[in-house]
C-alpha cells in the first residue's frame, strides 16, 4: 500500500483527559515572584487553553520510570504558533521551561521541577507521507512510525520499533539500537530556534552523533521530523522488527519501570558488561536496583524514588571506576 501526500491523524486525547488539574496556586518556590507567577498562568491558559495547564502535575505520570515529583506546571500545546508562544512567555518571565517527550530517558527529582514542562507527546502525533519519506511531528511515537512504515511498505526504521521513545526525543538523542539509528534514516527536522523563529534543518546541519545533536546544544525544539525510508517488502520489514522484539523481550527487563540503558556506551566498553563483572547486578538501594536481567539497566523494583535512582547511579559509578578505570556517564537525563 502506498498513500501519497495523505495526513494521518493520530490524536490522542489520554493524557489530556488524566491530566490532574489542582486548584490552587503554583508553590512558591517556582522562579519568579507571585505577580510574575499568576500572569504567567493566565497567560498559558491564554495561549493553550484552561483545559491543557495543568499545575503540581506529578511527573511520575509521564516518565516510563515512574518516578518524579510535582512540575510546577505542566503545558500541552497543541500548534507550533502554541509551541513558540508558551517558550516566549516563559523567557520573557524568566521561568525556566523544559520540553517533554514520551519521558522515556528522564529522571526527575523526587522535589519535581521548579518551572514549565512543555509536553509535546500529546499534541503534536501526525503523520504524512510522500512517497517514501514520512514525516512524523515530534511527538509521534517511535513504535508508531515504526508499526506504520511496515505497514506502507517502507523500511529503514525497523530499528527503532523497540524504543520507547518521541520523534522529537529521538532526534534529541539520536537514538538508536541494533546497528541503527536516527541519522541514518533522517532527511531533515523542522525546529523552532532559539530566537522563535520556525527553521528545516538538514541532517548533516545537525552534528548527530552518539547520543548527541545539535538539538541538544543548541536549545532546538524539534516540531517535526522527515524520514527518507525506502521501498521494502512488509513481510521482510515486519519479519526483522519481530526478530528484534524478540531480541529485546529476551535481554532487557522490560517488566520493571526505567529509563533504557542508564549509561552511556564507554568506548571500547559495554556498560552492562562492566557493571555484571564489577559484581554489581542486583545492588538495591531502596527501591532501585541494577537489574538482575541486564545489568546496563537501573529499575525501578516497585516505589522507588529518584534519590534510590541515584544512589544506584553513584554506587556502579564509583564501584566500576575502581575496579576497571572506566568512568561510566548516565545517559539518562536528570530534571529538576
Ligand atoms: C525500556 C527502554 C528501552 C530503551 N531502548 C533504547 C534504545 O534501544 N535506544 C535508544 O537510543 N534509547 C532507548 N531508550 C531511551 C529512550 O527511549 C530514548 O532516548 C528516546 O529517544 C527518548 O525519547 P523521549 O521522547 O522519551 O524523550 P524524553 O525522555 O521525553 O526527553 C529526552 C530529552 O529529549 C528532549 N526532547 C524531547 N522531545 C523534544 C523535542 N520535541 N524537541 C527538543 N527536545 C526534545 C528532552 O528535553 C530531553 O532532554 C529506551 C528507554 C526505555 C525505557
Amino acid at each position: 500500500m502506498r498513500m501519497n501526500g495523505c495526513l494521518l491523524a493520530y490524536t490522542d486525547t489520554t493524557l489530556l483527559r488524566n491530566l490532574v488539574r489542582t486548584k490552587g496556586s503554583v508553590r512558591d518556590t517556582m522562579a519568579g515572584d507571585d505577580r510574575e507567577r499568576t500572569e504567567l498562568i493566565w497567560q498559558l491558559r491564554q495561549i493553550v487553553g484552561e483545559d491543557n495547564v495543568a499545575l503540581d502535575e506529578p511527573m511520575s505520570k509521564h516518565t516510563t520510570f515512574e518516578i518524579g515529583g510535582p512540575a510546577d506546571l505542566f503545558v500541552v500545546p497543541e500548534t507550533t504558533e502554541e509551541v513558540r508562544d508558551v517558550v516566549a512567555a516563559c523567557r520573557q518571565a524568566k521561568v525556566p521551561y523544559f520540553i517533554l517527550g514520551n519521558g522515556s530517558d528522564l529522571l526527575v527529582s523526587d522535589d519535581g521541577y521548579r518551572g514549565v514542562v512543555v509536553c509535546l507527546a500529546d499534541g503534536f502525533t501526525n503523520v504524512s507521507i510522500d512517497g517514501s519519506e514520512m514525516t512524523c511531528q515530534a511527538g509521534v511515537s517511535l513504535r508508531e512510525a515504526s508499526e506504520m512504515a511496515c505497514e506502507l511498505g517502507l523500511t529503514g526504521l525497523e530499528f527503532a520499533c523497540g524504543i520507547p521513545g518521541s520523534v522529537g526525543g529521538a532526534c534529541f538523542m539520536n537514538a538508536g539500537a541494533y546497528d541503527g539509528c536516527i541519522a541514518d534514516v533522517l532527511k531533515n527536522v523542522r525546529v523552532i530556534m532559539p530566537d522563535g523563529s520556525v527553521e528545516t534543518i538538514a541532517v548533516d546541519d545537525l552534528a548527530l552523533g552518539y547520543r548527541k545533536s545539535r538539538i541538544r546544544d543548541d536549545d532546538l525544539i524539534v516540531l517535526s521530523a522527515t524520514f527518507a525510508l525506502r521501498e521494502g517488502k512488509p513481510d521482510v520489514i515486519r519479519a526483522r522488527m519481530d526478530e528484534l522484539t524478540y531480541k529485546r523481550e529476551s535481554k532487557q527487563p522490560l517488566d520493571k519501570p526505567s529509563a533504557g540503558s542508564t549509561f552511556k556506551r564507554p568506548e571500547g566498553y559495554f556498560a552492562g558488561k562492566l557493571i555484571s563483572d564489577a559484581g554489581l547486578q542486583g545492588y538495591k538501594s531502596g527501591g532501585a536496583g541494577v537489574s538482575k536481567k541486564h545489568a546496563g539497566f537501573v529499575v525501578n523494583l516497585g516505589g522507588a524514588t529518584a534519590a534510590d535512582v541515584h544512589t544506584v547511579i553513584a554506587h556502579v559509578q564509583d564501584e566500576v571506576e575502581r575496579q576497571f578505570g572506566v568512568r561510566l556517564e548516565p545517559e539518562v537525563r536528570f530534571l529538576g
